[in-house]
């Protein structure tokens, strides 16, 4: 029988970690975190790993000391930072024990394939305008590559756009995607592939440089020093939603995991986020799904409002994490959440 005590909980330091290695320490596994030179501070001021291995590069890295981490027993739990080091494409080259189906961050990280996704779900997604001249509406242009969302700009209609667009002479492209005047919500999700519940954990809005702190400032003076709005996020901020909004929520949940089942072999479970505007008639606007644990779970380290009414004890996200391994482990089911 196979004993929780014989496997390590891996991740790398930055985005999510400091929350799954607690999570994993609450849990009673022994915990490991991969850190780049010089950025080991927090990880070991907040005492979460039991092990820090040091690298220079995770990409270059991360293939080199695998080998070390299959032979610690170790489970790796891919968060943000993770997925995109590695990249969606070689995330199949990852031979470790990981947390989660790697198909699926192929339908998250191909906008084309994202969209499908979702709009088979039955969610409501901002349009996509496929050409300039057919915009009828505000439109937020979104750069492909733009870190942060560096960039963006709104467009009111295909003449502003043509005007605008001249101060990107070099991009790489750009999705045109209707612009829902709204508020930003994310919600973060757990489906247990174990249980077949799925929870909602929390919610998070972002804290976005420059966006949230253009309000600070009176429209003319936005113009008179020709301000850009850019999305480079720098925190998460906690919130609760209107309770009467909850059942929606579980449903859009719910079809998501049930579509995705049509995608892949085992489709999405575990942590995920449904990134939407709600606009003033209660609608949400999905622009995004995050098929793995996002940093906006972090302000709940000690549970939140919603954890605390299902488990009357402290449970981040990164610890549900954990104790669906071990529940796992100890079912003898270890295989079924690794993907
Ligand atoms: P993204 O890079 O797609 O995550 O977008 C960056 C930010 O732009 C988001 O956090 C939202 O605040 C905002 N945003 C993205 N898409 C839309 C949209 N279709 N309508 C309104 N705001 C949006």
């Amino acid at each position: 029988m196979a004993n929780q005590k014989d496997y390590i909980i891996a991740t790398l330091g930055s985005h999510t970690a400091l929350q799954i290695l607690k999570g994993a320490r609450d849990e009673g596994f022994k915990t490991l975190c991969i850190c780049r030179k010089g950025e080991e501070a927090p990880y070991k001021s907040y005492g979460v790993a039991d092990e820090i291995i040091t690298v220079d590069d995770f990409a270059k890295d991360f293939f080199r000391i695998e080998a070390d981490l299959i032979k610690k027993n170790a489970i790796i739990i891919p968060h943000g930072s993770f997925v995109s080091y590695i990249g969606a494409k070689k995330m199949n080259d990852v031979k470790m024990m990981h947390y989660g189906e790697k198909a699926i961050l192929e339908w998250e990280s191909d906008r084309i394939k994202e969209r499908q996704w979702l709009l088979a779900a039955g969610l409501k997604m901002p349009k996509i305008f496929k050409t300039p001249e057919e915009i009828d509406r505000p439109v937020i242009v979104k750069f492909h590559g733009a870190g942060g969302g560096f960039g963006y700009f709104i467009a009111n209609n295909t003449k502003e756009f043509h005007e605008r667009i001249k101060a990107y002479p070099n991009n790489n492209g750009y999705v045109l995607q209707e612009y829902i005047v709204g508020v930003p919500i994310y919600t973060h999700y757990f489906y247990s592939l174990l249980t077949d519940e799925l929870e909602i954990m929390s919610f998070d809005k972002r804290y976005e440089s420059n966006a949230d702190s253009i309000g600070r400032i009176a429209a003319k003076d936005q113009i008179d020093v020709g301000l850009q709005t850019s999305y480079t996020i720098t925190g998460n901020m906690p919130l609760v939603i209107r309770e009467s909004l909850l059942p929606q929520l579980f449903e859009m949940g719910r079809r998501v995991v049930e579509e995705s089942r049509k995608l892949t072999k085992k489709g999405l479970y575990g942590p995920f986020c449904l990134e939407a505007i709600l606009d003033p008639k209660l609608n949400f606007y999905t622009f995004e799904i995050s098929a793995r644990i996002v940093a906006g779970t972090n302000p709940y380290t000690n549970g939140s409002p919603y954890t605390w009414l299902k488990y009357n004890e402290p449970m981040s996200t990164g610890r549900r994490l954990a104790r669906e391994i071990k529940q796992a482990i100890e079912q003898g089911r270890l295989e079924e959440v690794l993907g």
